[in-house]
């Protein structure tokens, strides 16, 4: 079954691990070849940007503490680089993509579309320009925060004050700015405070690109049900994402079930409609033990959405149908 998948963190992986391309990769859960084999329509490629340097995710020759602006510029650089000497190397399978007709162009040349996002909205730097240069490179998604505050609000917490926190003064003016240029406006990451700003700000869809839900699993990157109404009601998508943090009802347990999955997708449609719900597997960006362990098993949880009744027509906007909806309504 074909699929778009919003979110993976393969460009980061493949830089760090000093790739060129993500043509044909060793110990990655996505690239190129394999999403041929796996039906995928469109992959959205995040630039992964930490703030702080995180266990398993540094930038080379940096000792710790914070990422300088420039070490960040470095990592944009350097993962774009991948992404757009994959484009060229693959040219044949998969494509740039910017907007909806950019992905039917590809999609009727057969060929996968693929968008480029930003995690962590840290590198705008407070600047509006800067979401211009990033716009200019491609970008079509971003993911205002990562795990820190950043110029443009503040990320999930387990602390409730900082929850309710939500988007700077600068991170308003940029949200409506992002909406209005044509660029997806993330909540994934992101405090609840600054999930129904960004809700007030924006008038058509935005998405979840990588959130499951929270009645189920209580991370606070999950989303509440009342919080997947609201994006339902925007026309906006949470994407389905395979961390075992994310879907499990323990923190101990660290295997990515897809029986866990579907009990996720069931409930997003339950509360939030069938056309809320997307795919955002996080291949790449997430450790544990898994029952899809890259990007060609996609088809093991679409035989169990099936098998657990979900209608062809569900489970084809599941796999797309929806996310390639909001491409057509928000990406310009
Ligand atoms: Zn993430």
């Amino acid at each position: 079954m074909n699929y778009i998948d919003m979110h993976c963190d393969t460009l980061a992986k493949a830089w760090l691990g000093g790739e060129k391309t993500a043509k044909r990769l060793q110990g990655t859960m996505v690239d190129v070849e394999r999403l041929r084999k796996s039906g995928a329509k469109a992959q959205f490629f995040a630039m992964f940007l930490p703030q702080k340097r995180e266990d398993g995710w540094f930038l080379p020759e940096q000792e710790g503490g914070r990422f300088s602006m420039e070490q960040l510029g470095q990592a944009i650089e350097g993962m774009y680089r991948v992404y757009c000497d994959t484009m060229e190397a693959c040219k044949d399978s998969i494509a740039p993509a910017c907007c909806y007709a950019d992905f039917q162009k590809n999609w009727s040349e057969g060929k996968i579309s693929a968008f480029l996002t930003i995690e962590n909205g840290h590198p705008v730097s407070g600047k509006i320009e800067n979401i211009e240069r990033f716009y200019g490179m491609g970008v079509r998604l971003i993911t205002l925060t990562w795990n820190d505050a950043n110029c443009l609000g503040y990320p999930h917490s387990a602390d409730q004050k900082e929850m309710e926190r939500g988007l700077t003064k600068f991170g308003r003016e940029a949200v409506a700015y992002m909406e209005t240029r044509g660029i997806l406006v993330d909540v994934s990451h992101l405090s609840d405070g600054g999930f129904y700003e960004v809700a007030d700000i924006v008038k058509g869809p935005f998405v979840a690109s990588h959130s499951n839900c929270r009645a189920l699993t209580p991370a606070t990157r999950n989303l509440t049900d009342e919080m997947i109404r609201v994006l339902a009601e925007h026309g906006g998508v949470a994407g389905l994402n395979f961390a075992p943090g994310f879907l499990n009802g323990s923190e101990g347990d660290k295997v990515s079930r897809i029986e866990r999955m579907c009990d996720h997708v069931g409930h997003l449609i339950r509360v939030g409609g069938a056309e809320c719900a997307a795919i955002g597997t996080d291949f790449d960006g997430i450790e544990g033990q898994f029952e899809i362990s890259d990007c060609t098993g996609m088809e093991l949880l679409f035989h169990a959405l099936r098998r657990r009744g979900l209608s062809g027509d569900m489970l084809e906007g599941l796999a797309w149908r929806n996310a390639a909806r909001v491409i057509k309504e928000a990406a310009k």
